[in-house]
């Protein structure tokens, strides 16, 4: 592996992470949990934050939610280890509280590098926090879902966060199934270009 390998540059940054101290997040966690998944995946999902589990085990998705999540990856024909999985913010906010504001702005730079490196043609934003951060919207996540958005050479296909549809039953899960198999159809049909490689500081500029 060469320091140009996007795989290698992705566990420099995860190490990275490993030690950051860049919010408030950092005081109460346990590990970071920094992302888990193909580092070459054509898919990746973004969700809020750790919870509990994920904050012990260091990784993403390992809770009721990510069960959930991996039974809609097979009702569409993928598994946890064809894709990547990572949160908007790295590290537990206490209690499970919704990350704030300027800790998300602390935590995005290591999302951008990842999306970078990995280079998924489709982006899946579980729930508003990822949605709002990636498409610069306030539009919620019921009225964002069900659509693809071109993204900077790739698409973004929001949908809801798992723990809504554990919340609220079959129905948020078939919606959710329907959103998965749109990520599916945008991979097989339409490839995604080359991506621009802007510069790490010009894509920050896009989430502020
Ligand atoms: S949440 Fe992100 S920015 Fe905040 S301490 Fe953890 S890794 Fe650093």
């Amino acid at each position: 592996m060469t320091s140009e390998d996007p795989a290698a540059k992705l566990r420099l940054l995860e190490k990275q992470a490993s030690i950051c101290v860049d919010c408030r997040l950092h005081e109460g966690r346990k590990t970071v949990v920094f992302g888990a998944g193909a580092t070459d995946a054509d898919l990746m999902f973004i969700g809020e934050g750790p919870g509990q589990h994920e904050d012990e085990q260091g990784l993403p998705f390992v809770g009721r939610s990510g069960q959930l999540l991996s039974t809609l990856l097979e009702r569409v024909g993928l598994t946890r280890p064809e894709v990547y999985i990572s949160n908007v913010v790295k590290c537990r906010p206490p209690g499970n509280r919704d990350p704030r504001p300027d800790e998300i702005d602390a935590c995005k730079g290591y999302l951008i590098e990842q999306i970078k490196l990995i280079d998924p043609a489709v982006v899946v934003t579980l729930g508003n926090f990822s949605t709002k951060l990636l498409l610069k919207t306030q539009v919620g996540i019921t009225r964002m879902r069900g659509q693809a958005y071109p993204w900077w050479g790739r698409h973004v296909v929001p949908t809801f966060h798992p723990a809504a549809a554990l919340r609220n039953g079959e129905r948020v899960v078939e919606e959710m199934v329907g959103d998965l198999q749109l990520a599916v159809q945008v991979i097989e049909q339409q490839p995604a270009p080359a991506p621009p490689e802007p510069s790490v500081p010009q894509q920050i500029e896009l989430f502020s």
